[in-house]
């Protein structure tokens, strides 16, 4: 079924990135797109994005030339990582970046010396319950300290334009947004003539896994909508989005091989060649399960603990979630991890215990006459002439 490829690889989808794309250009009408490239940071990603004219968000120098081989205008990139170094900070003035987010009065002080008149937002603390993959606390400024850093900002003769946050990736709960445009709303307030113009509604958009519901991009988008139209009387800011997982998980198909099965204390363990350190990274804390697929096993299952090839103690992907495998389950059967486009490839090691990082293998968008703007692939509803 692999042969012709190796295992473990990624199979990406573009037709799919730009169908969720285009999804959520429609719910979020208005709302600048800046794609989280951490995401997925394949070149043809970027460039599919680029040529639908979305904008970026990165955080590294590595992030930021890769976009720019990509095509991306500067000004549509945006560094979103508020922990940055003196030479990122160069390396993105010098590249013609003019949009920073911050959350701590040095960072606001180094982009005041480094890149005067620069846009900055400010990232609020909000609540990430709900999410699979919670910030806990690692960014972020109270409601207190925005108001100080934009105050700082402006004296620092920067444009201290924007207020924006991040509720937690795969956040389940749209009410999230609400919470957060709230206290963006607030701060605003607090900030009277100079309140921000801008609105960071971050990412966090959920996809589909294993283990509970998932709401989908409209209901997030229609909370937002709501919210924003709660406070237009007072505030209208002009809101872009930094959606990461949303756009790409949905186009990976993660394939994958059973090396080993064994019985160790009354539980049957499956071994795959693919595990924590060639990109199934998520499974920490198994915050993300994902849906499997055994292609040509469809007997009865049973459950299993699911675990990585390596040697290392910590690369078991699932003992306590109740993930299930066909009983006739054999090495060299194919596993297939469904929705994992996102935040595996870019995770992998560079070759922990000799094994590669993971490859992905592109199925490119096919370009025919009369495509219809909302489908990938060909149109089936205009007549040939
Ligand atoms: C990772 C990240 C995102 C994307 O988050 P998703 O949950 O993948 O949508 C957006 N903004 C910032 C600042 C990030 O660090």
């Amino acid at each position: 079924m692999t042969a012709d490829r190796p295992s473990p690889h990624l199979d990406l989808d573009l037709a799919t990135v730009r169908r969720a794309y285009r999804t959520m250009r429609n719910v979020l009408p208005g709302i600048e797109l800046c794609y989280a490239v951490k995401a997925n940071p394949h070149p043809d990603v970027l460039a599919l994005l680029v040529a639908e004219g979305a904008s970026f968000d990165l955080a590294s120098v590595g992030e930021l030339d890769l976009c720019l081989l990509a095509g991306a205008r500067p000004a549509g990139l945006s560094w979103g990582n508020p922990v940055k170094k003196v030479t990122d900070v160069r390396a993105a003035r010098a590249a013609g970046v003019t949009r920073f987010t911050t959350d701590a009065p040095a960072d606001v002080d180094l982009l005041a010396r480094e890149v005067p008149g620069a846009t900055v937002g400010v990232r609020l603390a909000v609540g990430d319950d709900g999410s699979a993959t919670p910030f806990a606390g690692k960014f972020g400024a109270s409601e207190d300290e925005a108001v100080a850093l934009l105050e700082r900002a402006r004296a620092g003769g920067l444009d201290a334009a924007g207020i924006g946050f991040h509720v937690g990736s795969q956040q389940r709960d749209p009410r999230a947004w609400a919470r957060a445009v709230d206290a963006a709303a607030r701060v605003a307030a607090r900030l009277g003539a100079h309140a921000p113009r801008e609105l960071n509604l971050g990412g966090g958009f959920p996809t589909t896994h294993a283990g509970g519901p998932t709401p989908d991009v409209d209901a997030c988008a229609a909370a937002i909508r709501h919210a924003l139209a709660a406070h237009a009387a007072h505030w209208r800011p002009r809101p872009f989005a930094e959606p990461g997982r949303a756009l790409v998980a949905d186009a990976g198909v993660l394939r994958a091989e059973v090396v080993l099965v064994a019985q160790r204390a009354g539980r049957r363990w499956v071994y795959l060649d693919v595990g924590r350190y060639q990109g199934l990274a998520e499974t920490e804390g198994e915050m993300i399960v994902y849906r499997l697929r055994t292609p040509g096993r469809d007997g009865e299952t049973g459950p299993v603990v699911l675990a990585g090839p390596t040697c290392d103690g910590d690369d078991v992907l699932y003992r306590d979630a109740d993930v299930r495998l066909p009983l006739d389950l054999a090495p060299g059967d194919v596993v297939e991890f469904l929705g994992a486009g996102a935040y595996t490839s870019s995770y992998a090691s560079v070759g922990f215990n000799g094994l590669p990082p993971l490859p992905t293998h592109v199925r490119q968008v096919q370009h025919v006459p009369h495509e219809t703007p909302e489908e990938g692939g060909i149109d089936h509803h205009t007549p040939q002439h």
